[in-house]
């Protein structure tokens, strides 16, 4: 209704006759047709937000779609093993795939991470005490917020360290016979500078080894290499944290390995199989096109070459003036452009204090940016662009090149309407 009053004082503004009570009535009814007729619809990502949650995280690769289609038109081997012909288990089909990309010897893929956390949790500490620093209990983006998992699971929380300082010392004093794991959490995103300290992972493990306590990282981004590889500053990677002796590594699927949603978890065989057993995994479990294109993703993963395939690498990859260029394109197109340089985030509670040099199309809308925000939004398919002040901004960076044409599209329509 808001939306359909702005449009309509928009288009008074703009000079336009028919300006009523029933045609605010009669737009606000289209704009909810619409809405219920479009359900869940693909939109153009104008933000410049890597993995927008929002906007459904990481784009799937084509290779990812096809195996999903390949698993579930038809029936699949996902309880089946092929070899024996006899019944097999779903959590098996990625066990080498996993292998290679955490280093870890065994895995297990759940919903999402915040499940993984609470099947770790519910495992080993339903009842018993959960050891964290202070400055790990994180709350990320759509409420999830560790230590209210923890009270979740039925772990009492045994906090230590103060809030900018923790030294194993004090994991050491925390231990009782009733401790059930320690914990260590990515900061995702927040950062704490200054006078601090932090416990190293490697101490925390040894730490955990010599009294049979399991360690466990919920490490969320997940990277699986170097990201310095794409000019952005160092992120602990998956391989790291089971380099450093984690017996559970918890990450997302589709953040920084930019997959589909689901949760995987890498670590100790011995581990693993608790999780297995544990009956609170028949409720969170992956499903078959999840599996497939988990798969079809780890090995885009395996190569460098083929790893520019997965969208997110791609766009990262995308050299700025490539889309400075296709800025000109647009501007050609719409005189009103103005070709800017941008900056680009992940997202996603991943790397916030890293922005990537990027570019995109500018321009002062005449209705003011937030109408003209709505208009794009309702384009087809829509568009999400960002405000800058009074300007509407366009980042191109998330932008597939292919799509530039639907972008021209969404232009097209305000400048018209305007
Ligand atoms: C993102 C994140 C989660 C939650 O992951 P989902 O896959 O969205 O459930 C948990 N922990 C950390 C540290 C994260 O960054």
């Amino acid at each position: 209704m808001v939306a359909a009053i702005d449009e309509q004082r928009a288009a008074f503004r703009a000079g336009d006759g028919d300006v009523s009570g029933e045609a605010v009535v009669d737009a606000a009814a289209q704009r909810l047709t619409r809405a219920a007729a479009l359900g869940l619809t693909g939109v153009l990502n104008g933000t410049g937000v890597l993995l927008h949650t929002n906007l459904g995280r990481a784009p799937l690769a084509a290779e990812a779609l096809d195996a999903i289609r390949d698993a579930s038109a038809g029936y699949s081997n996902l309880e089946f093993d092929l070899e024996s012909g006899e019944r097999g288990s779903r959590y098996d089909r990625l066990g080498s795939l996993l292998r290679a990309a955490t280093g870890a010897a065994s895995s297990l893929v759940v919903n999402n991470c915040a499940a993984a956390m609470l099947l770790i949790l519910d495992t080993f500490a339903r009842g018993r005490e959960a050891i964290v620093a202070r400055n790990a209990l994180i709350e990320i983006g759509g409420g999830f917020r560790l230590p209210d998992v923890l009270a979740r699971s039925g772990a009492t929380l045994v906090e230590v360290g103060a809030t900018n300082k923790v030294y194993a010392a004090d994991f050491a004093r925390a231990l009782s016979p009733n401790t059930g794991l320690i914990l260590r959490a990515h900061p995702s995103n927040y950062r704490i500078s200054g006078f601090v300290a932090d416990v190293a992972p490697a101490e925390l493990t040894a730490l955990g080894r010599s009294v049979g306590v399991p360690v466990v990282e919920d490490l969320g981004t997940g990277a699986l290499f170097d990201l310095r590889a794409y000019g952005l500053p160092y992120e602990r990677t998956v391989r790291d944290a089971v380099g450093d002796g984690m017996d559970l590594v918890a990450f997302s699927g589709d953040k920084l390995l930019g997959g589909p949603q689901a949760g995987i978890i890498a670590g100790a065989p011995a581990a693993i199989a608790r999780l297995r057993a544990n009956p609170l995994l028949r409720a969170l479990r992956v499903d078959k096109a999840t599996l497939a294109a988990l798969a079809a993703t780890l090995r885009l993963h395996a190569d460098a070459a083929t790893r520019e395939r997965i969208p997110l690498y791609r766009m990262l990859a995308t050299p700025l003036e490539t889309l400075r260029e296709r800025g000109r394109a647009l501007q050609r197109q719409f005189p009103a452009l103005e070709v800017i340089d941008t900056e680009a985030f992940a997202g996603g509670g991943t790397l916030p204090l890293a922005p990537i040099a990027s570019a995109g199309v500018a321009f002062v809308p005449a209705g003011g940016a937030t109408a003209a925000l709505a208009r794009l939004r309702a384009a087809t398919p829509p568009l999400v662009a960002r405000i800058d002040e009074a300007r509407v901004v366009i980042d191109l960076r998330t932008i597939e090149p292919a799509d530039d044409a639907r972008v021209a599209g969404a232009l097209a329509a305000l400048f018209a309407a305007n």
